[in-house]
């Protein structure tokens, strides 16, 4: 077995884990792969290895190994900070973008999804640290964005994205992955939707934020090694 193919497996086992300590079934948790930095030979490895779902921060490397990929049935997930200037990219290389934080962005991307493919699956990213340097909407600008993404076309919003301030303090992890599904409900009640995705849980806080109500956990660290 690869090393990848080990640590893959290590992360499901971490997540089982995880599930049975929430009482959750293990099939409520999906795994992205962020593979951001690392070249396509090794997402090919994980690919083989049976993993689908793929993150990335930067467009123009996620395109070029999309590319190198294309004989491959993957999934692939923008999930780093977006400017206007690159959602035409996003909006037609990508299921899936985790992190739109404002509604403009948002706009582009509907106007720029090529008639014919699915909606684009969208996540709202909050900031759920109150840090200053950190992406996303505040808490409480939740509900209003997620009303007017939800009316957009080519889009079709599915929950919530955090990235928490670094801790190994757990129950401050788990506080702020609480107000994550906390501002998922509330949305949730507010607009009689069905919103159905917390994407939170890196390789160092993923039982926490399972614990918190994950449904897709980011890893990269834990699958591909330290990143340079
Ligand atoms: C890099 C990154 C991850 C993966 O972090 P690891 O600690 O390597 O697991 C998850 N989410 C986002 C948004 C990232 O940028």
């Amino acid at each position: 077995m690869t090393s990848i193919a080990a640590n893959l497996q290590a992360v499901h086992a971490r997540i089982a884990a995880a599930c049975v300590a929430a009482g959750r079934a293990a099939e409520s948790v999906q795994l992205l792969a962020v593979s951001k930095t690392w070249t396509a030979a090794r997402v090919r490895e994980a690919a083989v290895a049976g993993q689908r779902a793929f993150g990335e921060n930067y467009v123009q490397e996620a395109c070029d190994k999309a590319a190198e990929l294309k004989d491959l049935d993957l999934e692939w997930h923008f999930i780093g900070p977006l400017q206007g200037n690159k959602t035409r990219r996003v909006a037609e290389n990508f299921a899936w973008v985790h992190s739109v934080d404002r509604l403009k962005i948002a706009e582009r991307l509907a106007a720029q999804r090529p008639p014919g493919n699915l909606p684009l699956q969208l996540c709202l990213q909050v900031n759920v640290s109150d840090e200053a340097s950190k992406g996303g909407c505040a808490p409480q600008q939740a509900l209003d964005l997620a009303a007017a993404i939800s009316e957009l076309p080519g889009l079709r919003l599915r929950g919530l994205m955090a990235i928490p301030e670094p801790t190994t303090d757990v129950l401050r992890q788990r506080s702020q992955f609480a107000l994550l599904r906390r501002t998922l409900e509330w949305i949730n009640a507010e607009l009689d939707c069905e919103l159905d995705t917390l994407s939170m849980g890196m390789s160092e806080d993923l039982e926490a934020a399972i614990m918190e109500g994950a449904t897709m956990v980011r890893i990269g660290t834990a699958i591909f090694g330290k990143r340079n």
